[in-house]
């Protein structure tokens, strides 16, 4: 039986508005910012292995546009280097990769994408030097399971995944919740010291499984690059997250007031997500003793993918709300609508809209972005 996380956690399908193909700004300007780790990561690593074949995973890749970002960025990487390293061209490694996600990702739109990539990478390049030859495919599976053989891989690569949870914590679901927890979804200043302490332990059990597995599966001399959405600060009440998914939280509850939604739908409902600090994250690889960390930085990124703009205001925060609410929309469509049914949906992401809009007059925020860069060292 497939799990809940397993059925349920996809990003909205197809190409449509709200499919999250059209709605990933976020995480493609996420790209541009550990575009530098990425290079540096992706150059030593064949510099210290030379693999006649090289294997690149993109773990969590769903089936927007992004993950052929990174695979573009990676075969340019790999060119350049064999150009300064004086490759020659029939001596450049194969470049295979596996487009990994969960089962009910949309493979099928993510290989329109993959075949569209092809013919423009592919096309007559008469007098200039052709890129590293490339496979792709495409790799269902949890990422909290092995996926792959032991020593296979040269690089790992996650984009905005890890915040994701195996499960609800500690299995919370269908239980009802405390009389003080009632309404959450996430971490709240108010939530039972307990419930919090479960959402700390399945990151903190998520994660060492994640780093353990990875582990197995790299060369030595391989690398792991990832982002992800963490806390600002390290005080666990006070992160960009809880408001974002406060707020969520609070347009559900609107709908159980008006009678849309029943009560005990929301009252055994908990996001499967824990954004941590970066000393949580570092804490954990350092227990763990089986890597050597490169790099570790936090950047922060608006709420709104379409406010490019350094400023602390918000321009237009009714627009603003609206583009929140869509980016969050394409990324928890087919988990709230598995759980809250389908008819709730564009009432629900209105009425999130005008309470994103509300607290980004207030207040800018901005979501904290982990990036992190790590090598198995021989
Ligand atoms: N990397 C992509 C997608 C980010 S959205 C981009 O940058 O655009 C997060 C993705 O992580 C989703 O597609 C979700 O299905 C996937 N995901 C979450 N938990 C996962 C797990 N345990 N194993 C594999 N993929 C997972």
């Amino acid at each position: 039986m497939p799990t809940i996380i397993e059925r349920d956690l996809h990003m909205a399908t197809g190409d449509g508005e709200n499919s999250y193909t059209k709605n990933s700004r976020i995480q493609e300007k996420a790209i541009f910012q550990m575009k530098p780790v990425l290079e540096e990561a992706t150059r030593e690593v064949y510099t210290a292995v030379l693999p006649r074949t090289m294997v690149v995973a993109d773990l969590g890749c769903s089936s927007g546009p992004n993950t052929l970002r990174f695979v573009s960025e990676v075969i340019g990487i790999i060119a350049r280097s064999c150009k300064e390293l004086g490759v020659k061209q029939h001596e450049y490694p194969q470049l295979q990769f596996f487009l990994n996600d969960l089962p009910g990702n949309d493979f099928n739109n993510l290989f329109e994408l993959v075949d569209q990539f092809k013919k423009s990478t592919t096309g007559n390049r008469q007098g200039e030097a052709q890129p590293p030859a490339c496979y792709i495919s495409g790799l269902p599976g949890s990422f909290y399971a092995r996926l792959l053989p032991c020593q296979s891989v040269h690089l790992f690569h996650s984009l905005f995944c890890l915040q994701w949870r195996s499960q609800a914590p500690g299995g919370l679901k269908g239980t009802g919740k405390t009389h003080q927890d009632k309404g959450d979804i996430y971490i709240t200043k108010t939530m039972s010291p307990s419930v919090v302490k479960l959402f700390q332990q399945q990151f903190q059990k998520d994660f060492s499984l994640f780093l353990k597995l990875r582990y197995e599966e790299l060369v030595f001399g391989g690398q792991i690059i990832l982002t992800f959405i963490g806390r600002k600060y390290e005080d666990v009440f006070n992160g960009e997250p809880n408001h974002l998914y406060g707020l969520l939280a609070q347009s559900l509850q609107s709908l159980v007031d008006e009678g849309l939604l029943k009560k005990e739908k929301l009252d055994s409902f908990y996001l499967p997500i824990y954004s941590p600090s970066v000393g949580e994250v570092v804490a954990i690889v350092e227990q763990s003793g089986l890597f050597n960390m490169n790099h570790v930085k936090l950047f922060e990124t608006n709420w709104d993918p379409y406010d490019d703009s350094e400023s602390d205001v918000v321009q237009d925060s009714v627009r603003s709300g609206v583009n929140v609410a869509k980016c969050i929309r394409a990324v928890m469509e087919p988990l709230i609508a598995s759980h809250f049914g389908e008819t709730i949906l564009d009432t629900l992401f209105k009425e999130y809209a005008q309470r994103v809009a509300k607290h980004l007059e207030k207040e800018k925020t901005k979501h904290a972005v982990i990036v992190l860069s790590m090598k198995k060292e021989n």
